[in-house]
């Protein structure tokens, strides 16, 4: 209390003059408290992966997900409801199969990347040659792979904030296109996920290259991994794959789903909050990203619950198609093109039900004594605040990228990845008290974003 009261004092006038009031953190705190307990975020995804399931962009369930969000958003308070349309091609999983054929057989729990082409009619065998990681199969020369498959086993490392994840997903992403240059027929992955007990292939986005040929791209489960390498570590292994995925043609339109609550005093000026309501196929979209809806849609019901509208408008999204592209949040960033300077502060939910340890920013320096202040509401809960280089989430980088001030509430992700882009991502993997305490921190920081008398 007492260093936030020198650091007042040490403030510019106008700064000072624009900080939050102590009535403003004493609502924010019991925001803060009215979400614990409450039980409402669980509630809400557990609608969410009942009534609608999966939400993969495209299929039938998009369009369920989207008539679903406006219906809950509109029983949940919000001033406004409205949807926004976000056009893209549309992928078609299929059949998918796997299995080691020589010299042992054994079947493959194998899943498509989410745009994969399909394999030639009646599937695809061939000799697997095996690469450590995308770099090792990036320095393959050209027609070195010709009639192989190319196997990349990195496995992702685990760790609280996430951060084994973008080394390892370079193989997912970019690995066909490597694979692809040195004449492979085919790309197979060690899964991008930490689970070690399992069988379960983790999906996830992958891409082309324009200018190489497209080549049927796959993961195995862990342990699965393991067993082609023992296999490999023997001798010559061939393997046989499956996929009847597509890209289909033509496009399909979603929706950006949006919710406001309208501000009192400035109700151009925007508080964005929120998270993609698509999914992958596999299992119920519970953790990725059912959970970031629920906390965000939640969080935006608290405040629309209070007495007093708060000065700014806070503006709760569900973004189409994230997985695939981002689809929804470039459209969203298209349409606002002419309101950028007007959107205030943006902090977005998509990394599972686990508690917030961490405020993280991206905001000028002079805002970081008002920030100082938002974290006073935190700290009873045991979050830190951390540095003022958080880069976000997917869906507000094309925003951020344009300038706007971000807020990172990072959660803890030690076991997001044993269950990402999995059939195991289901309801059973959140802890209502979990999605309560995100509630609480996301509703108190976009009250009190939208109270502040400054731009961030
Ligand atoms: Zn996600």
């Amino acid at each position: 209390m007492r260093s936030i009261l020198v650091l007042l004092l040490l403030l510019p006038a106008f700064v000072r003059a624009q900080a939050l009031t102590q009535a403003d953190l004493d609502r924010a705190a019991q925001l803060r408290d009215a979400a614990k307990d409450s039980g409402q975020a669980f509630s809400i995804v557990e609608s969410l992966v009942t009534e609608v399931g999966h939400r993969m962009a495209g299929t039938p369930n998009d369009a369920k997900g989207v008539a679903w969000a406006v219906a809950k958003m509109k029983s949940l308070g919000f001033d406004r409801v409205y949807t926004q349309p976000v056009s893209f091609p549309v992928w078609d999983r299929g059949f998918e199969s796997a299995a080691i054929v020589a010299p042992t057989p054994q079947s493959l729990n194998v899943t498509a990347l989410g745009g994969s082409i399909g394999t030639p009619e009646g599937g695809l065998r061939a000799p697997v040659v095996a690469f450590t990681d995308v770099a090792e199969l990036e320095k393959a020369p050209a027609g070195s792979l010709r009639g192989k498959i190319a196997y990349v086993g990195n496995r992702m490392q685990r760790a609280r904030d996430g951060s084994g994840y973008g080394p390892a997903v370079a193989a997912r992403v970019g690995g066909a296109v490597f694979a692809a240059r040195a004449g492979a027929v085919a790309l197979l992955i060690r899964s991008i996920g930490t689970d070690a007990q399992a069988r379960t292939p983790h999906t996830g986005t992958m891409r082309y290259d324009n200018m190489l040929t497209r080549i049927p791209a796959a993961a195995i489960g862990n342990i699965d991994a393991d067993a082609l390498e023992a296999a490999l570590a023997v001798g010559a292994t061939t393997v046989e794959l499956n996929l009847g995925s597509r890209v289909r043609n033509g496009s399909y339109t979603s929706a950006n789903v949006i919710g406001e609550v309208v501000g009192s005093e400035f109700p151009d000026q925007i508080v964005v909050i929120g998270g993609h309501l698509d999914s992958w196929d596999l299992g119920q979209g519970a953790l990725d990203n059912g959970a970031g809806v629920a906390i965000t849609m939640a969080a935006g019901a608290l405040i629309a619950a209070m007495p007093e509208r708060p000065k700014r408008t806070v503006r709760v999204i569900a973004f189409a198609n994230e997985e695939q592209g981002i689809w929804g949040g470039k459209a969203y960033a298209a349409s606002q093109k002419e309101h950028l300077a007007k959107h205030v502060l943006g902090a977005e939910s998509d990394f599972g039900a686990g508690r917030i340890y961490r405020l993280s920013t991206r905001v000028r320096a002079e805002a970081l004594p008002v920030i100082a202040q938002m974290h006073t509401v935190l700290a009873p809960l045991g979050i830190e605040l951390g540095p003022n280089d958080a880069t976000g989430g997917a869906d507000l980088s094309t925003l951020r990228d344009a300038g706007m001030p971000l807020l990172a509430l990072n959660q803890d992700g030690t076991h997001y990845f044993d269950y990402h882009h999995t059939s195991a991502d289901t309801l059973d993997k959140i802890q209502p008290g979990d999605l309560d305490f995100n509630v609480g921190v996301y509703a108190a920081m976009a009250y009190l974003a939208a109270q502040a008398g400054l731009v961030f």
